[in-house]
């Protein structure tokens, strides 16, 4: 039996994350014990605390996690500790996740969901983005100050350890062994120093991966290409900051918020799934969101914590099918297509399983 901690969160995620559950079990009858945890604005209300510390066991002792977004404006007044988001970071912490996964992939049906022209998006898009999620500027000391002159002043240190790029590059690597063989490690090697260390590291480590082509990209040169030649790109490896801004242009080239599912991985196979998107209270409770990034966060779950790749295509290919029948939820609406609620999408997709 395979232990899944369920995060269902803020706003529309119960119910995006009661439809993966509703997936996970037809797919897979009889092989999962999901034990839901509170965490953010709900355990907030419930608990007064975001991350209580009995939800944070429950996952470090679950094979994987999967988890709904958090907040919502209830909550927006909270002092910075007691806010929703803080759980958050303490659930990634927690389970030690240093590998922020985003797949950036065009589903051909919404082809026309993609702003780009339609000759670039008709060469097909199929990337991920192999985001560093725990170094990096956001989490070096952070200062305001004073200068000798009186006037204000502030800075935030960017640091990287060899150990720290290594481990990413090797989660990199493996994915592009599985996938085209390419990956693009993303940098501002000609002016930043912590990024000729990180040149130097991912190159010491491709060369345990000879058939995998590597190739380096400044940051602002790869912000250009992703939109010039996107069908280029099999597997981006960039630290904390450049993928927290590249993995947000990428899911607006592929269309829909709704649509794209993450994974941070660690050292194991424990992962912790969720979808790009927030809890969008404003559709709360209205049966219009689109539950699709989370139950592909749930296929993606059976892909790479459990290796159950047969089941997670029958759900990537029932995701497919519907879309190819021409139904749509709001966020991906066209016109042409039909209009349906986020719950028949459910019923239609688990009908195609
Ligand atoms: P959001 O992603 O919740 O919503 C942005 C827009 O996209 C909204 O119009 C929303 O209706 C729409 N949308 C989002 N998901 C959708 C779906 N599945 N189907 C259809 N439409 C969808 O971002 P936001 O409005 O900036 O944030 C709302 C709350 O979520 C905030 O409190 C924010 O802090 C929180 N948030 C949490 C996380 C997280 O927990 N990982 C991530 C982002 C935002």
């Amino acid at each position: 039996m395979k232990k899944v901690a369920v995060i269902p969160g803020d706003g529309i995620c119960p119910e995006v994350i009661g439809a993966t559950l509703e997936v996970l079990k037809k797919v897979a009858p009889g092989q999962f014990e999901f034990r839901e945890v509170s965490m953010g604005g709900n355990a907030i209300d419930k608990y007064g605390e975001p991350m209580p510390a009995e939800s944070l066991k429950i996952c470090q002792e679950a094979d994987a996690t999967l988890l709904g977004a958090v907040g919502g404006p209830k909550w927006d007044n909270m002092p910075p500790d007691l806010r929703p988001e803080r759980g958050l970071l303490g659930v990634r912490k927690g389970l030690k996740v240093f590998a922020n996964i985003r797949p950036a992939k065009i589903f051909a049906p919404l082809a026309s969901a993609c702003p780009l022209r339609k000759d670039i998006a008709d060469k097909g898009i199929d990337f991920i983005i192999v985001r560093e999620l725990t170094g990096g500027i956001y989490f070096g000391k952070h200062e305001a100050f004073t200068t000798p002159d009186g006037e204000k002043a502030a800075r935030d240190v960017m640091e990287y350890t060899d150990h720290e790029i290594r481990r990413i590059a090797h989660v990199a690597f493996k994915m592009a062994m599985n996938r085209r063989k390419i990956v693009t490690s993303i940098d501002k090697a000609n002016i930043l120093t912590v990024s000729r260390l990180w040149r130097e590291v991912v190159e010491d480590v491709a060369k345990e991966y000879p058939e995998v082509s590597l190739n380096h990209l400044y940051v602002d040169n790869a912000s250009m290409q992703l939109i010039r030649v996107p069908h280029e790109f099999d597997v981006i490896v960039t630290e904390n900051t450049f993928g927290d801004i590249l993995s947000d242009e990428a899911s607006q080239i592929v269309g829909s918020i709704g649509m794209i599912p993450s994974a941070s991985l660690g050292d194991n196979n424990r992962g912790l799934y969720e979808p790009i998107h927030g809890s969008a209270p404003d559709i709360a409770g209205q049966d219009k969101a689109n539950p699709i990034g989370t139950i592909l966060c749930g296929a993606m779950m059976l892909r790479w914590s459990f290796g159950m790749n047969d089941e997670a295509d029958r759900i990537e290919r029932a995701v497919d099918e519907v879309l190819k029948a021409g139904l749509r939820t709001g966020d991906i609406f066209t016109e042409g297509t039909t209009l349906i609620g986020g719950s028949r999408m459910k019923d239609e997709i688990i009908a195609r399983l």
